[in-house]
């Protein structure tokens, strides 16, 4: 694994200055935790990303994160971004974003499976 991660990361030099959080991103996506779930024929997209304590539901163009990271530090005026949209942005400049089709009458119940995952999350972080 740190090997890969090695390689992966002299493709990221603009993203060094991130440091520890670069590493756990790079991580993330060689596991495969960057998903993007695409509603036909909507074209809808939902994407979230697996991190150490389950799925995380984020929107890069907003930009938008439901981890608690995000919600205190970064709203909060002290960091840039958390892993979970860095692992977004590496995923999709090095094209290792898992897309997956789903019909828009999935839509409903795909979202409720995920927020119900991304509060159970909410409430491991707080614990
Ligand atoms: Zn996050």
């Amino acid at each position: 694994m740190s090997n890969q991660r090695e390689a992966l990361k002299g493709e990221l030099r603009e993203f060094e200055k991130y440091g520890k959080k670069l590493d756990r991103a790079i991580d993330t996506v060689l596991a495969g935790g960057v998903k993007e779930s695409v509603f036909l024929p909507s074209g809808r997209k939902v994407i979230t990303v697996v991190g150490t304590l389950g799925d995380e539901l984020i929107d890069p163009e907003r930009p938008y994160c439901s981890c608690s990271n995000f919600f205190f530090r970064v709203l909060g005026g002290r960091e840039e971004t958390c892993y979970h949209l860095l692992s977004h942005r590496i995923a999709t400049k090095t094209g290792k974003v898992d897309t997956v089709p789903f019909s828009d009458e999935e839509y409903g119940p795909y979202l409720a499976a995920t927020i119900g995952d991304v509060f159970e999350v909410l409430g491991k972080s707080a614990g």
